[in-house]
């Protein structure tokens, strides 16, 4: 993505226009074509260095004539990467500004730095940066399949790989090891890394790794994970949305099982993001 776009959001929503011909129903997210004072003024506008705006509005605002409000998370799948990325640094920094109206230390209402993309508390000083949640997603084989689980809180039915926060004091591999461990009662070996994706729900960072399975039997949780199996590419349940990092590995793990066939080889390394 080039040039500079302007990204407005309602709460999750980001407004969209649709378009496309010949049946093909495509979405575009840059509302840099819209008066700029069709939607009222915003309660928050960021401008970074590109030119690019994010723009926050309040809930009541109705969307002008030919577009829409979409859940911002809903349309990932309709998206190139690129164009991902602007809205999800917009909707990244629209949260973060949100959530730093008043400053963390004192409690005083917090002002902007002028000089870069921060926070300054005018009382006492603190500063708040834009802050980033790392995650990890663990593709986790075992012979010529891999780990699948159902999380008890999605609705969808749908079944992904592991995925857990980094805590404080850990590394990435040991953030693997403690999750597979927690959640399924497995040991695994973390192996190498396959890709990084922004998901700014409000504001993770999910970070790809292969693992090996090492010993144990697959003993969900009950509290987050409701079932959890393994599965190979034409014997699964349903997986996630296509767009997300989950379900690039996922399917980057099966191309890897099938083309192996009944040999036993890594989970590729060619499919990191851009
Ligand atoms: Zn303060």
């Amino acid at each position: 993505m080039s040039g500079s776009h302007r990204f407005c959001f309602r709460g999750g929503e980001i407004l969209v226009r649709r378009g496309g011909a010949a049946g093909h129903d495509t979405l575009a997210l840059d509302s840099a074509g819209l008066r700029l004072d069709a939607l009222g003024e915003p309660a928050e506008r960021l401008t970074f260095a590109d030119g690019s705006a994010a723009e926050a509005y309040p809930a009541g605002v109705d969307a002008p004539a030919g577009w829409e409000w979409l859940p911002f998370r809903g349309v990932i799948g309709a998206l190139p990467e690129a164009e991902w990325l602007g809205a999800a640094r917009a909707i990244a920094f629209v949260n973060w500004r949100t959530s730093t109206r008043f400053c963390g230390r004192c409690g005083a209402p917090n002002g902007d730095k002028a000089d870069e993309q921060a926070r300054q508390c005018p009382a006492c000083g603190a500063l708040s940066f834009p802050r980033l949640s790392p995650a990890v997603l663990a593709v986790v084989r075992k012979g010529d399949r891999i780990l699948l689980a159902r999380n008890a809180a999605n609705k969808a039915g749908t079944w992904s790989i592991l995925a857990g926060f980094v805590e404080p004091g850990e590394t990435f591999e040991g953030c693997i090891r403690r999750e597979v461990r927690e959640e399924v009662s497995v040991e695994v070996e973390p192996g190498d890394y396959l890709g990084s994706q922004p998901w700014p729900f409000p504001d993770q960072l999910m970070v790809g790794f292969a693992a090996e399975w090492k010993s144990g039997e697959l003993a969900p949780d009950g509290v987050e994970i409701a079932e959890a199996g393994w599965f190979g590419p034409d014997d699964h349940p349903p997986i996630p949305m296509h767009g997300s990092l989950s379900r690039r590995l996922i399917d980057a793990a099966f191309s890897g099982i099938e083309a192996a066939g009944t040999r036993q080889g890594p989970v590729p390394k060619n499919i990191r993001s851009t």
